[in-house]
């Protein structure tokens, strides 16, 4: 079996835009995204302390849920081939066949498809097949856990240089958990933002609390979900287009597109004085695009 050491610190880039000049902020990415082409951004982050806690307790079968276009479900098949677990994946919805359920297989997950009436509740589904079987451990959607948080706060630990507002995309909120608790930790002076992907954000904030994190002091943007989670504009779109072809970095619809969007549309309105050094954390997301090829 593998050791579970898998350490990269991905690089903070800057990036250069005429609207940053006209309002005098600086804007920085943390390349999350570079960590590993399948356990990629947050995920790898969020199984990282998930894992060792599965190795301690010596047990050797992840079980975990997500949609059929989900980047957890990726990152779990691989980093499970990676260290040597077996991996169940419950797929929400109708059987279905896409390049993400393919690259899971290709890393050896077994895919059960549910239906979404099931899938509400995870912890029953995962009792009725491993309720005696004291190898499976359950992993929950997305990865959302402690461990997961602790994972994310070394985002925050990693860091060259510091940072006035700090800017991360949500879903289950776990990212958003970890970095405030890094800043807590460091008792640095950075803001910190999530920007909900799905529609009624302010759930987030109860989510973070969930995890045992103080919430109060972050600043939660949640007219930045485009209609929902995986749901798009055609401003959204377009922006995406221009950005990865004006910096080469890529981004997607689901998550990070609607973070970086939200960054300059947020710049373009004044509301970060001037000489702010804003960071975004880019969250990875390969699948996001996969799933919406389509639209490009
Ligand atoms: C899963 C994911 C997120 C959401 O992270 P949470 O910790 O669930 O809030 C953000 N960005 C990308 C690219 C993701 O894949």
């Amino acid at each position: 079996m593998n050791t579970l050491s898998f350490e990269f610190h991905s690089p903070e880039q800057e990036i250069n835009d005429t609207l940053f000049l006209e309002k005098g902020v600086r804007v920085f990415v943390k390349r999350d995204d570079m960590i590993h082409p399948f356990i990629s951004g947050n995920k790898w982050r969020k199984l990282k302390y998930t894992l060792q806690r599965v190795r301690k307790e010596n047990k050797s079968t992840l079980v975990t849920f997500g949609g059929a276009w989900s980047n957890h479900l990726l990152a779990t098949a691989c980093a499970g081939a990676t260290f040597g677990f077996s991996t169940i994946g419950y797929v929400r919805g109708d059987e279905v066949h896409n390049p993400v359920l393919a690259l899971c297989k290709l890393y050896g997950m077994e895919l059960c498809f549910i239906s979404r009436d099931d899938y509400r509740d995870k912890p029953s589904v995962f009792e009725k097949r491993f309720g005696l079987d004291s190898a499976a451990f359950f992993i929950n959607e997305g990865g959302y856990s402690q461990e997961a948080a602790q994972g994310c706060a070394e985002i925050i630990t990693e860091l060259q240089q510091s940072y006035d507002d700090i800017l991360c995309a949500c879903g289950t909120g776990a990212t958003l958990a970890g970095l405030q608790q890094g800043i807590s930790n460091k008792t640095m002076d950075m803001q910190l933002h999530g920007v909900p992907v799905l529609k009624g954000g302010e759930f987030i904030r109860k989510e973070v609390q969930q995890l045992g994190i103080t919430a109060q002091t972050i600043k939660l943007h949640t007219d930045y979900h485009f209609g929902g989670y995986a749901k798009t504009k055609p401003d959204l779109l377009g922006f995406i287009q221009s950005f990865v072809t004006q910096t080469g970095i890529m981004i997607e619809p689901t998550y990070t597109g609607k973070l970086f969007y939200a960054a300059y549309d947020l710049i373009r309105q004044d509301y970060f004085a001037r000489d702010t050094k804003i960071l975004l954390i880019h969250t990875g997301g390969l699948t996001g695009f996969l799933g919406m090829y389509e639209k490009f």
